[in-house]
């Protein structure tokens, strides 16, 4: 563990894989949206297995969160349509986003240790910000945030994407969760899962950052890296008394 002399004054929280299961919201949310356009496509005098288009679904789903950075669900659906050469419009589509997203956020619930940290943390006399980008549909996102039980304990939140011009890695957001909790982004640590959106952005406005450990994930090259949330307390705690 690197020690370092700056002040610690804030943490900002990455939401989904780092406070939310979301992964498995995230596979049913898919599962949901390739019933629903096997429906549609029945209706219009198309046959395919929702099990097949749900294996599209998945390898769009990694191209997009992946390598492009495209949130916008309606662009993944009209992804699939034109992949399977179905080019004629389709009124229901953002019908199925507000269905995957609906399924998606009631399938993602807290990890076990999410709120005890977070509250351990603001306990140490930290203030709490939350970086998020943008899910594609405007105001899912904060409506997303909205539902997560312990919400409040959040002085700072920033929708990527939304609140700035660019989703993660673009450094706006860490400069602007920063600002709305009045403190300098060198004071804070920012913690995320996903080394390509969450070391980036907020190293280059001075933020320290750490990666949590989640199945399948890269650590990536953070400041920190921890094995899960529970961690964190212990490691700041540390950074504080290496200070004296
Ligand atoms: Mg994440």
């Amino acid at each position: 563990m690197k020690p370092d002399s700056r002040a610690l004054r804030a943490i900002v929280f990455d939401l989904d894989n780092t406070l939310l299961r979301s992964r498995i919201g995230a596979r049913q949310g898919l599962l949901v949206a390739a019933k629903l356009i096997a429906t549609e496509l029945k209706k219009n005098g198309y046959s395919y297995s929702y099990l097949n288009l749900f294996k599209r679904l998945q390898h769009i789903d990694r191209e997009m969160l992946g390598r492009k950075f495209l949130y916008n669900r309606d662009v993944w659906w009209k992804t699939l349509l034109h992949e399977l050469g179905i080019e004629t419009h389709f009124p229901w589509i953002h019908r199925i986003t507000l269905r995957y997203w609906h399924t998606y956020q009631s399938d993602s619930p807290p990890f076990r240790d999410a709120e005890q940290t977070v509250r351990r943390i603001k306990q140490m006399g930290l203030k709490i910000g939350m970086v998020s980008d943008f899910d594609g549909t405007p105001g899912m996102k904060r409506k997303r945030i909205r539902d997560v039980r312990f919400h409040r304990l959040f002085e700072a939140i920033v929708v990527s994407g939304e609140d700035t011009p660019r989703v993660k890695p673009g450094h706006e957001s860490f400069r602007l969760v920063a600002k709305k909790l009045r403190v300098q982004p060198r004071s804070c640590i920012y913690v995320g899962d996903n080394p390509r959106t969450d070391i980036a952005g907020a190293e280059a406005v001075g933020m320290r950052t750490v990666i949590v450990r989640r199945k399948n994930n890269q650590f990536g090259n953070p400041t920190y890296r921890i094995p899960r949330l529970r961690a964190l307390p212990p490691l700041v705690r540390s950074m504080r008394q290496f200070r004296g």
